[in-house]
C-alpha cells in the first residue's frame, strides 16, 4: 500500500519547554510531504526524522501564533541554501502574506525559488488544494485569532493487480493500467476476461484531520465523519476547563468527545500545556471517552 503517515515534529504549546518542541507535523502521502504548522526549530526536527526537503511542497499554517509559525522563515532560508528551484506553497489565514513576505524580503534576498503564499478563509469548510493523490480541506476552528484545521483526504485508489492471473493469461504490460481502471481484457482468441478476475478491490482511501488550536467546537464533527486519524489539541486537563474556555483551547475529554462523535478510528492528542510534567493523566481522561487515543510525542510516526 502506498504511504500515508504522519510524523509529529512537535506537540508543545506556546511557552517553550525543554520537554516539547512547538507545533509541527509532516504528512507523507505517497512520498509527497505536507507540513502542518511550523514552530521554531521545526527544520531541526525535520532533519532528525530524516525527512527529505525536496519532497516538501506545501506548508499549511493553522493560525498566526508564533508556536505555529516562527519556523517558516527558517525553512524558507534553508531551502534556498540547499539550492531549491521548485515552488514552495505556504497556506494560512488572511494576513499570512503580510506576516511572511517582509521576512522573505529582508532575510532571503535572491531566493533560489519562488514562495507562493495562499491566504485562506478560515471560517468555511472548503477544498483548498488537490493533486493526483489527495484533497486538502479547511476545517473552521475557533481560537483567539482566525484559525482553521486541515483535513487530508486520499483520493480513491486503484484496485490491486493479481500478478498470477496476469501471467496466466500472458497479458501485456501495456494493458495493466486499463485493467486497473476497470476495463476487461480480451485475449487474442477473443475470450474476454472480466477485470474483476484480474484484480482485488482497492484499499479504502485514508484521511487525516489536524485540529489545533481551538476551543471545544462540536460542529466540526460534521467534517470529520469516519476520519482515520484525528489529531486534536488537548492543551488542558478536564480540571482546567475554565482555563480552556478562557484561552480558547480544549481539554482532553473535549478532544475525545470530538473523536467519538466523528466516529474517528484513532485520536492523537497534543499541544500540551507547559504546566504538565507528565501528560499520561490527559491520556486517561481522553481514553475514558475514546479508548483508541494516543499521546502525541516528538518523532512519533503514525501509519494509516
Ligand atoms: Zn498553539
Ligand atoms: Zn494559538
Amino acid at each position: 500500500m502506498e504511504k500515508f503517515e504522519v510524523t509529529i515534529l512537535g506537540c508543545g504549546c506556546a511557552l517553550p519547554t525543554i520537554r516539547h518542541f512547538g507545533a509541527s507535523q509532516v504528512v507523507n502521502i505517497h512520498e509527497k510531504l505536507f507540513m502542518v504548522d511550523c514552530a521554531e526549530a521545526t527544520q531541526l526536527q525535520f532533519r532528525r526524522n530524516r525527512l527529505k526537503f525536496n519532497h516538501l511542497g506545501h506548508i499549511f499554517i493553522t493560525h498566526l501564533h508564533g508556536d505555529h509559525f516562527f519556523g517558516v522563515i527558517g525553512i524558507i532560508s534553508t531551502l534556498s541554501l540547499l539550492g531549491r528551484t521548485s515552488d514552495l506553497h505556504v497556506w494560512g489565514p488572511t494576513g499570512i502574506e503580510e506576516a511572511l513576505r517582509p521576512q522573505i524580503d529582508i532575510f532571503c534576498p535572491g531566493l533560489s525559488y519562488s514562495v507562493e503564499i495562499h491566504p485562506l478563509d478560515t471560517k468555511t469548510h472548503q477544498m483548498v488544494f488537490e493533486d493526483r493523490s489527495v484533497e486538502v480541506y479547511t476545517i473552521p476552528l475557533r481560537h483567539r485569532v482566525p484559525c482553521c484545521g486541515y483535513l487530508f483526504k486520499e483520493k480513491p485508489l486503484l484496485p490491486h493487480i493479481l500478478r498470477d492471473m496476469i501471467n496466466a493469461y500472458d497479458i501485456p504490460v501495456s494493458q495493466i493500467n486499463n485493467i486497473k481502471l476497470g476495463m476487461d481484457y480480451t485475449c487474442p482468441d477473443g475470450t474476454v476476461i472480466p477485470f474483476t478476475r484480474l484484480t482485488t478491490p482497492a484499499d479504502p482511501p485514508r484521511s487525516f484531520a489536524y485540529c489545533s488550536d481551538t476551543v471545544y467546537k462540536p460542529d466540526i464533527t460534521q467534517y470529520l465523519q469516519g476520519v482515520d486519524l484525528l489529531y486534536h489539541e488537548a492543551t488542558f486537563s478536564d480540571e482546567e476547563e475554565q482555563a480552556a474556555v478562557r484561552f480558547y483551547h480544549s481539554t482532553a475529554s473535549q478532544a475525545a468527545t470530538i473523536a467519538r462523535d466523528s466516529h474517528a478510528r484513532q485520536l492523537c492528542i497534543g499541544h500540551f500545556s507547559s504546566r504538565y510534567e507528565d501528560e499520561n493523566f490527559l491520556l486517561q481522561q481522553a481514553q475514558a471517552i475514546f479508548p483508541n487515543t494516543v499521546l502525541a510525542r516528538e518523532n512519533l510516526v503514525i501509519r494509516l
